[in-house]
């Protein structure tokens, strides 16, 4: 039996797609990948995902694990040899079960993030995880990405977020790890190291996900800031003033802002005059366990305070939820407004916050100084010390003309990221954009204690092969 009809007995004929059909789930998001599979395979369980990765094996044929295809980094796209298998998991999308004394829910790796978020939320829970791909985006892919998101700063990226994995090894066996255990020192953290190993050491099946109590309310607020020192400045007296109430802290620069109502005429910036045209804007929100008064009270006072010490320009407090999610609606369209407005240079990175302000205003000088005319596209999560310091063209420059000078921009970028004791890559992965550069900003030991994990699992190289590591 030749291999794709071994994978057409194993899941289904009409699970195995080849030519046209496959054709979109062989582009990445950004559509800056395109590759050619074998096939897209798309089992329905798990022993179906272990037969598929055992024939896979048996015949050294590639697996390139994918979920909702929104990652940002190449990841899940196969390359042009035609050899490798998509092994979509979008049909493992079973909620199998809840347990609300246990603050605990599991889950298919092919679930839509947004759908596990209201299943908590019929329970009474909440699970944290928000981000812009959310409506498409899989748990899965949530995992093996280490997914970060607007909420990291209170509960923490996907790593934390999760407490026991199944697996189906390189070997096709599969490892039952689903536990609600907040407390298990048993060994090795293989749950950790499945988490954001970006699909190159096993297929992530299901998953034991963390629930926390739903807010009894929550503020939004969206204030203007004239210059990055007052939004550390600012960050630091929220923090200081809210504590772990403080879930949400987002930094947005002016250009961004002004793509998205360029971009999507129906959205506004809520400000007018003079506060429309500062530099910064800050997405602020606070979340409360007492009452709506109690959120507001509390809300008020701290914005009052931030800007009479003079670190706020201007501010506009939600007043209902529907002007809440239009806030932060302006935030999440972001993305969508630098997609729509062509390919841009991005660049991940986190860095202690102390440097933060230094970091930002030297690093856009120097961009300035070497590539006349470029736009930055600044944006992120402000909180967790990481940004989207995103390079875009300026009217002189051509899609094509920016793009050819992508490597020399990002090593401009990441070599101050990393004099600044910084990470290139704080929330997406690595995937095939950042895999020839890692190694050198990574400690070589642990490259080379990576490379040995890699081969231990995974020794004949056949998952997500060309990723991550080189
Ligand atoms: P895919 O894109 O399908 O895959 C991503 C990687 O995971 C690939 O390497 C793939 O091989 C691997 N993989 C997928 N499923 C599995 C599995 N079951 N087992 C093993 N490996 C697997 N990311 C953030 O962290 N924070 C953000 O705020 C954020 N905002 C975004 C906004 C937009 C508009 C977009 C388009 C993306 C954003 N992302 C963000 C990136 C992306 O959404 C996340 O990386 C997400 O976690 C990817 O999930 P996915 O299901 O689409 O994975
Ligand atoms: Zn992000």
């Amino acid at each position: 039996m030749n291999h794709l009809d071994a994978l057409r007995a194993t899941v289904g004929a009409a699970q195995v797609l080849t030519g046209a059909d496959a054709q979109t789930y062989a582009v990445d998001w950004r559509e800056r990948y395109r590759g050619t599979p074998l096939a897209v395979v798309r089992p329905a369980t798990t022993d179906e995902v272990a037969a598929v990765v055992r024939r896979c094996a048996q015949a050294r044929i590639p697996v390139v694990p994918q979920g909702g295809n929104t990652g940002l980094c190449g990841g899940a796209t196969p390359d042009d040899s035609g050899r490798a298998v998509i092994l979509s998991l979008q049909r493992l999308n079973r909620i199998r079960g809840i347990d609300t004394d246990n603050d605990t829910l599991d889950v298919e790796a092919g679930c839509i993030l947004q759908s596990v978020q209201q299943v908590a939320r019929s329970a009474g829970r909440l699970f944290p995880l928000s981000l812009a791909a959310e409506g498409s985006c899989t748990i899965g892919g949530n995992l093996a990405t280490n997914a970060g998101g607007t909420q990291v700063l209170r509960y923490g990226n996907m790593r934390e977020l999760a407490l026991g994995l199944e697996v189906v090894t390189a070997q096709g066996d599969v490892w039952r790890g689903l536990r609600g255990l907040r407390k298990d020192n048993t060994g090795y953290d293989l749950r950790g190291l499945f988490i954001g190993s970006e699909g190159t050491l096993g297929v992530i099946t299901a998953a034991t996900l963390k629930l926390y109590p739903l807010p009894v309310a929550q503020c939004t607020a969206l204030l203007a800031l004239d210059s990055i020192e007052h939004a550390v400045a600012l960050l630091a007296r929220v923090r200081a003033g809210l504590g772990a109430a403080l879930t949400g802290f987002e930094l947005m620069a002016d250009y961004c802002l002004q793509q998205v109502v360029r971009c999507f005429p129906q959205q506004h910036l809520p400000f007018d005059g003079p506060s429309a045209r500062l530099p910064w804007f800050a997405l602020l929100e606070l979340s409360d366990s007492e009452s709506e008064t109690h959120a507001r009270t509390r809300f008020e006072a701290i914005v009052g305070r931030a800007i009479e010490s003079g670190c706020v320009q201007d501010a506009v407090i939600a007043e209902s939820i529907a002007q809440s999610r239009t806030l932060w609606h302006l935030r999440e369209s972001i993305p969508l407004a630098e997609k729509e407005s062509g390919k841009s240079i991005k660049h991940d990175i986190s860095i202690p916050v102390s440097h933060m302000a230094d970091f930002v205003r030297t690093t856009n000088a120097a961009l300035d100084a070497a590539f006349p005319g470029i736009r930055h596209v600044i944006f992120g999560h402000l909180g967790d010390g990481n940004l989207h310091y995103n390079v875009a063209r300026g009217a002189a420059w051509t899609e094509e003309r920016l793009l050819a000078r992508q490597e020399e921009i990002a090593a401009l970028v990441h070599d101050r990221v990393h004099a600044a004791g910084g990470s290139i890559s704080a929330e997406h992965g690595i995937g095939q954009l950042k895999r020839d550069v890692l190694p050198r900003y990574k400690d070589p030991v642990e490259i080379a204690l990576m490379r040995r994990i890699k081969a231990a699992l995974d020794p004949l190289g056949i998952m997500n092969p060309g990723k991550l590591l080189t």
